[in-house]
């Protein structure tokens, strides 16, 4: 199977060129196809085996598709347990992005909220964050999350691990109903399943 099958632009397919990447692995071929044709997807799949680009490509492919200039409201939204973890997503949404007119940030705590701030005002299309400081953004207004159209949680597993339930409960109650969801774990336990048959809609089940 080649990259080329699965249904991305060549501007994100040059960018994958560019990293060296030639064939797919196996949860980005089982992931790419079934998140553009917008179904929601849980994915068992562990660090190493591709899986940010799993997520990150449809997810481009999808936002450039109905590109929106000017205001750019946040319609992509990716949560990760650490800010290492959002800095490297974030990192890989601008690397394999670079082709595309799509803007994005990472928001995690620890560091001052100006900077944090500034980037939103200027507009981004993606937001790729830390659950409690994402929270702190929506309770000062800096963020609106009203149009967000995909929602992915990275790293499920270990948000639980690290007691992020609560927030990534109030921020599922924040999103619009109608979007699309990708969960993303290592692992599976029962608390992983129910969060999952919470917000999940009919989601294609991909373990790699
Ligand atoms: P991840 O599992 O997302 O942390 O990715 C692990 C590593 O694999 C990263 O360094 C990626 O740049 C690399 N990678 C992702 N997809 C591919 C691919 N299709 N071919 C070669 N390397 C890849």
């Amino acid at each position: 199977l080649l990259f080329s099958d699965l249904g991305l632009s060549a501007s994100i397919l040059r960018a994958v060129t560019t990293e060296g990447y030639t064939q797919p692995t196996a949860v980005q071929s089982q992931a790419i196809p079934t998140v553009l044709k917008r179904q929601d997807v849980l994915a068992g799949a562990q660090t190493g085996t591709g899986k940010t680009a799993a997520f990150t490509l449809p997810m481009l492919e999808i936002l450039q598709q109905s590109s929106v200039r000017g205001r750019r409201p946040v319609r992509g939204l990716v949560l990760t347990p650490t800010r290492e973890l959002a800095a490297q997503v974030e990192e890989s949404v601008r690397t394999y992005g670079k082709h595309l007119p799509l803007k994005s940030t990472v928001i995690y705590g620890g560091v001052g909220m100006t900077p944090q701030i500034n980037a939103l005002r200027r507009g981004v299309d993606i937001v790729v964050a830390t659950p409690g400081r994402l929270l702190d953004h929506v309770q000062q207004k800096t963020l609106d999350l009203s149009q967000v159209e995909m929602l992915v949680l990275d790293e499920a597993d270990r948000m639980l691990d690290m007691g992020f339930i609560h927030d990534i409960r109030k921020i599922l109650a924040l999103l619009p109903r109608q979007r699309q969801n990708l969960l993303f774990s290592a692992t599976f336990s029962s608390e992983i399943k129910t969060l999952a048959d919470t917000f999940l809609k009919d989601p294609v089940h991909i373990e790699v």
